[in-house]
């Protein structure tokens, strides 16, 4: 199965997706599969020195490769170089803080190409309800910082949302109180 990466330019990207009905298709959860393999390969320096059009990337949602589903992948090593992957259908956030977190070095994506400079607020703290197709079963993902910026960021793809929606567009680096800064 070969994919593309689609562009912020495609309408997938900016249409809601559609929840995934159980049990799940062997061909969903396949291109659920080859997403996390792309993820693990893009962060790959020898991967990337060999495929030039390939960008490191820690999450991957289904619409980004054209495909208008409830489904995402996140991959990547937390600071303590502990692997932190995620193979979700449905997911949904049930629970969030109302305290703010943001990265200082704002947020990128595999399908946005243009600079987008500015803060993108999400919330410190969420729980998110999903099943895992890598651990077969329905999880309760409680997540916090980095991690839940990026499920935030990967859910936001479901509903047609680009993180430079998020962005202050008259002060795109304007403080956010209380708010958790993660350098
Ligand atoms: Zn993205």
């Amino acid at each position: 199965m070969k994919f593309k990466i689609v562009k912020d330019t495609s309408l997938s990207l900016r249409s809601k997706s559609k929840p995934v009905t159980f049990p799940i298709s062997e061909k969903d959860e396949k291109l659920l599969l080859k997403m996390l393999e792309y993820l693990k390969n893009s962060q790959n320096p020898a991967f990337r020195e060999k495929h030039k059009d390939v960008r490191e990337g820690v999450g991957l949602a289904a619409p980004q490769v054209g495909v208008n589903k409830r489904m995402l992948v996140i991959y990547f090593k937390s600071e303590e170089e502990k692997e932190v992957v995620h193979a979700l259908v449905n997911p949904s956030i049930i629970e969030n803080s109302l305290q703010k977190t943001y990265l200082l070095s704002g947020e990128g994506c595999l399908s946005v190409d243009d600079f987008h400079e500015g803060y993108v607020p999400r919330d410190y703290k969420i729980v998110v309800k999903a099943y895992d197709v890598i651990k077969k079963e329905d999880v309760m993902i409680k997540a916090s910082g980095y991690e839940a910026i990026i499920l935030q960021h990967e859910i936001d793809h479901l509903n047609g949302i680009l993180y430079y929606d998020r962005i202050n567009k008259s002060n795109p680096f304007l403080k956010i109180a209380n708010a958790v800064e993660i350098g």
